[in-house]
C-alpha cells in the first residue's frame, strides 16, 4: 500500500473506530476500576485511569475489505482475544480475568498514544501487509512484553520501553508531529 493509498483510506478507518468506540461507551470500564493487582507496577495511574476496556463476545474488526483494502481480509476475519482502538480495547468476555491480555492491550494503548492515530495505523498496516500478524513489529513488541509479564514478577515501566523501541523502529516518528 502506498502512502497515497493509506492517506485516502485513513479517514474512513478512523471514522469507523470512533463510531465503534462511541457505540460501546456505555459498556466501557476504566482499567483502574477492574482491581488488577499487578498492572499498577507496570503502568502509571494516568494510563490506568484513562484506558478503557469493553468485554464482548467477538472483538469488532474494521470493515477493511468494504473500504477497498482486500489485502487485509485475513486480519478482518480474525477472532482475536483482544484488540485496541485509541484508548479503548475490546476483550472477549471469557478472558476478563486474564490480567496478561489486559497488559498486552495496554501496550497497544501506549503505542497509539506515542505514535498518534495516523502513524500508528500506517505502521500497523505496513507491518501486517509486509510481515503478517505474527511478525508485525507492533505485535512482536506487545507479545514479547506480555511474555515477560507472564513469566516474571519483576515490574518495569512499559511506556518507557515502548517509546524506546518505537524510536528504534521508526526513528523519525517524534519529529513527524504533523502526522499525529
Ligand atoms: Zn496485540
Amino acid at each position: 500500500m502506498t502512502w497515497e493509498e493509506f492517506e485516502a483510506k485513513f479517514p474512513l478507518i478512523l471514522r469507523w473506530i470512533k463510531i465503534t468506540r462511541s457505540e460501546h461507551e456505555a459498556d466501557a470500564s476504566t482499567v483502574a476500576s477492574l482491581g488488577f493487582q499487578r498492572l499498577p507496577g507496570y503502568y502509571d495511574p494516568e494510563t490506568l485511569e484513562s484506558a478503557k476496556v469493553v468485554y464482548v463476545d467477538k472483538a469488532p474488526m474494521p470493515p477493511l475489505s468494504a473500504i477497498g483494502l482486500a489485502q487485509f481480509a485475513d486480519f478482518e476475519q480474525m477472532h482475536p482475544g483482544g484488540i485496541t482502538y485509541l484508548d479503548t480495547f475490546f476483550v472477549r468476555g471469557r478472558l476478563r480475568d486474564d490480567e496478561a491480555i489486559h497488559f498486552h492491550e495496554l501496550v497497544h494503548v501506549i503505542q497509539w498514544r506515542a505514535l498518534g492515530p495516523k502513524r500508528f495505523l500506517a505502521a500497523y498496516a505496513d507491518g501486517l501487509e509486509r510481515m503478517g500478524y505474527d511478525r508485525n513489529p507492533l505485535e512482536v513488541m506487545a507479545y514479547t512484553l506480555e511474555s515477560v509479564f507472564r513469566h516474571s514478577e519483576r515490574s518495569f515501566n512499559v511506556a518507557t520501553i515502548v517509546r524506546e523501541q518505537l524510536k528504534r523502529l521508526y526513528p523519525d516518528f517524534e519529529k513527524e508531529s504533523s502526522l499525529a
